[in-house]
């Protein structure tokens, strides 16, 4: 068994519904990576912003960082608490990050391979997952500005180990869910957000690029649909924060991934 394939059976093994495999030069000239410097304040809702952090500064990776795994964790209708944000994140999050870590130890223990985390967040050491998941071949980018993939449609979450090793790719696969949809994501979407072609910020030009695939994305008409929802948490379970319940209605209405019973 090669190497990449023993990283994603420990992976897969430790509770990811997916694993694949970057590397770390594609990742550098992924979209997002190529825009991220003219992006303005990237803090998206919710986000606390480090004053200590200058804006738009992209960790620098060790050069010992070859490969990245990448690892996906199913987020079905039917267990919609897996994503709701609870104060210190989501109970889908902590189990990713769980997962990482007993695969991060597994891969440095058996595999003798370095391996080091990262930062959720793209200004403190992290990575675009999205264009991560895509090369490592977990789908595409849809018009609903999330990552689709052919088992679980956009209803996944992401998250990244670092590996001190040059791994084969697992990807980019062939892959388009959204070439012959009826592109139900964009009806249902309760602010229109996905009405126009719009800048990702405002100062910005518009990129043929981003966002998401073509354009039709409005982050900031998204962002408002986010602030009700933080206006509309409540305590729940006899809890003593509030509970988000952010909307994935433009998630939970793509027909990719239903098929296959994943979700
Ligand atoms: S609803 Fe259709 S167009 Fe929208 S992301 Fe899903 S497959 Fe693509
Ligand atoms: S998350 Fe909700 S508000 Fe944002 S684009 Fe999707 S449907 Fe629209």
């Amino acid at each position: 068994m090669e190497l990449g394939e023993r990283i994603i059976e420990i992976a897969m093994g430790n509770g990811a519904t997916l694993a694949g495999i970057a590397s770390v030069e594609a990742i550098k000239v992924s979209a997002s990576h190529t825009i991220y410097i003219k992006m303005g304040n990237y803090a998206g809702v919710g986000t606390v912003k480090d004053d200590a952090l200058p804006d738009n500064q992209l960790f620098t990776w060790p050069d010992s960082v070859k490969s990245v795994l990448v690892i996906g964790l199913s987020h079905p209708e039917d267990k919609p608490e897996l994503d709701w944000w609870d104060g210190r994140g989501t109970p889908g999050n902590r189990i990713l990050i769980d997962i990482i870590k007993r695969t991060s130890q597994k891969i440095e223990n058996s595999l003798n391979i370095k391996t080091s985390m990262l930062h959720y967040y793209v200004e403190k050491g992290g990575i675009f997952l999205k264009d991560a998941a895509v090369l490592a071949g977990f789908g595409c980018i849809g018009k609903n500005n999330m990552l689709i993939t052919p088992s679980n449609g956009p209803r996944i979450r992401l998250r990244a180990l670092f590996l001190n090793a040059e791994i084969h790719p697992t990807g980019p696969i062939a892959f388009d869910p959204c070439s012959d949809c009826k592109v139900y994501c964009r009806k249902v979407c309760p602010e229109n957000a996905m009405d126009e072609k719009a800048p990702i910020f405002k100062s910005n030009a518009f990129s043929e690029r981003l966002p998401g695939r073509d354009g039709f994305y409005d982050r900031e008409v998204c962002n408002v649909r986010m602030e009700k929802d933080v206006a509309e948490s409540a305590i729940i379970n006899s809890g003593t924060q509030h509970t988000i319940k952010y909307c994935r209605r433009c998630e939970f209405v793509c027909p990719a991934g239903k098929k296959t019973g994943r979700q």
